[in-house]
């Protein structure tokens, strides 16, 4: 059992404002396994308070860029001591398999942190440039200010982390809200951070509810929003931020389709695609749920990817031998079942899983990892995000067919080709309108940008684009000759 009394405000454990608490239940056991303070309005306040006198008034906004890199390089370095001990909180909270949370859930955002340690340390923080009147121009780019970081509890570390590198290398100070079912690692890594040295004032971590989420995002003092979770709360929030032209950046959701060519090796096609479409429980905005295969090989791709789905180890998160866990909470549990209620009514086949409890299971908010069959792009099992293990296959003619279904989504946030021609895999690559898109594989690298074109997201992270959505541009023009 975890349990912390006091909220990480201006880098400081501090007593709540309210008395309400959040329990963190596993969602295995369904036993409490932790309880922290719920954030209240009130200590969102003491927070972007603190934020904005760090910013407006402390050393950290004004520091060089290469003495706050040694700052985050400690916090890098006293991260990377606790990933594995990361890792097993993640899985207690949320249910991740233990083998994907040693991958994803804090080994990732920690390379993460160093990819934007090495873009920071190449970037031009001060340009000065010939300017067209005679004189030079000095180009600056400098900290957007207070952010607020809005935090899904799918993968709580790795989005935090996205947020919080950028925000810290260049100088902004930050206000996290993650989600109530995943304050335990936010807390953590509030240790982590004291442990390395950042300055009080630049990060407060306050866990509450959407209602407290949308107090930071219209706080006058806060300057950008960075907010990752539903298209439905990405759209509520670029409407406040439009109306107080506050700078955002959205991350949402997702609903992909991996397109299956008629070369493609098709067992080392299903097995990326264990990964591809499946990691996390299937609860991943870049998982791969919409399987496109040809007509001719539609039967052929159906058997085998019953066969993987089907032979799939469900169980214990904090197993190694599992490779698919609980769905992080029973209303997410009921809300897959209504989808895979909901594709039978629309026709569809369940081929392998289905309603009700996988077997040996007695508790937990578990569902059967579920192949459909017959599913034709305009179902709703095709266009809404599901958010479990659940996958729909759908069969195209040709390969301009296959791409057009494949863009026919309000979604746009990844893909994938599995092809033995690499040329033209790539050449599809280029006609999907996604962010982001794999040959033979899903994976993304940190030093490349990542985020969704349509209703997958506004603004980039990763890479130096990253980073540049945590900057504003000043130009000064000196004197010339000087
Ligand atoms: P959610 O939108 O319900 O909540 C996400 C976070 O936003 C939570 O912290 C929640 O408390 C807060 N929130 C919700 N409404 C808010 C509002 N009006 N104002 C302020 N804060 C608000 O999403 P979820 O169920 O927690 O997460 C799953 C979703 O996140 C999926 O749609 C998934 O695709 C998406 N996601 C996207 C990415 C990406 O990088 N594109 C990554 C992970 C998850």
């Amino acid at each position: 059992m975890r349990t912390h009394e006091k909220l990480f405000i201006g880098g400081e454990w501090v007593t709540p404002a309210g008395t309400n608490t959040i329990d963190v239940i596993s969602p295995h056991s369904e036993e409490l396994v932790g309880r922290v303070p719920e954030g209240t309005e009130v200590d969102i306040d003491r927070a972007v308070a603190a934020a904005r006198d760090a910013f407006d008034h402390g050393e950290w906004s004004r520091m060089d860029p290469a003495e706050r890199a040694a700052i985050v390089q400690n916090f890098s370095n006293v991260y990377a001591a606790q990933m594995m001990e990361m890792a097993a909180i993640v899985t207690e909270e949320m249910g991740s398999p233990i083998t994907f949370s040693q991958l994803a859930q804090s080994p990732a955002p920690w390379l993460m942190l160093n990819a934007f340690l090495q873009i920071a340390a190449e970037y031009p923080w001060e340009e000065r440039r010939a300017g067209v009147l005679g004189g030079d121009v000095i180009v600056r780019h400098e900290g957007v200010g207070v952010v607020g970081a809005i935090v899904p509890w799918n993968v709580p570390q790795f989005v935090t982390m996205s947020k919080l590198a950028p925000a810290l290398l260049a100088g902004c100070s930050i206000v996290i809200k993650p989600s109530p079912e995943t304050p335990l690692d936010a807390f953590f890594m509030a240790q982590l951070l004291e442990e390395a040295g950042v300055p009080k004032g630049v990060v407060s971590i306050v866990p509450a509810g959407r209602e407290v989420g949308e107090h930071l995002v219209r706080h006058p003092g806060v300057d950008k929003i960075a907010f990752t979770g539903s298209t439905a709360a990405g759209r509520k929030i670029a409407s406040i931020c439009g109306e107080q032209l506050k700078r955002c950046s959205l991350e949402l959701g997702g609903k992909s389709a991996a397109i299956i060519l008629d070369d493609a090796d098709l067992g080392a096609t299903i097995e990326g695609l264990k990964f591809a479409s499946l990691m996390n429980n299937g609860q991943a905005c870049v998982a791969q749920t919409r399987i496109l295969a040809s007509k001719e090989r539609y039967s052929e791709v159906v058997d085998a990817l019953s066969a993987m789905v089907g032979g799939l180890a469900v169980g214990d998160p904090s197993d190694p031998a599992t490779e698919v866990g609980p769905l992080v909470a029973e209303r997410q549990q009921e809300r897959v079942e209504k989808y895979i209620a909901l594709g039978q009514e629309e026709g569809a086949k369940v081929v392998v899983g289905g309603n009700g409890r996988p077997a040996g299971l007695d508790k937990g908010w578990y569902v059967q990892p579920t192949v459909f069959s017959g599913v034709t792009n305009d179902m709703r099992i095709a266009q809404e995000e599901i958010f479990g293990p659940v996958l729909a296959v759908i069969p195209y003619d040709d390969v301009d067919d296959a791409v057009n279904i494949a863009n026919d989504s309000e979604y746009g946030l990844a893909g994938s080709v599995w092809t033995a021609d690499i040329d033209l895999g790539l050449d599809i690559a280029r006609r999907v309108r996604t962010g982001t898109y794999g040959i033979n594989q899903y994976t993304m690298d940190f030093i490349a940008p990542f985020g969704g074109y349509k209703g997958s997201g506004i603004g980039r992270e990763f890479g130096r684009e990253g980073l540049e959505h945590y900057l504003e541009l000043k130009s000064i023009v000196p004197p010339a000759g000087s």
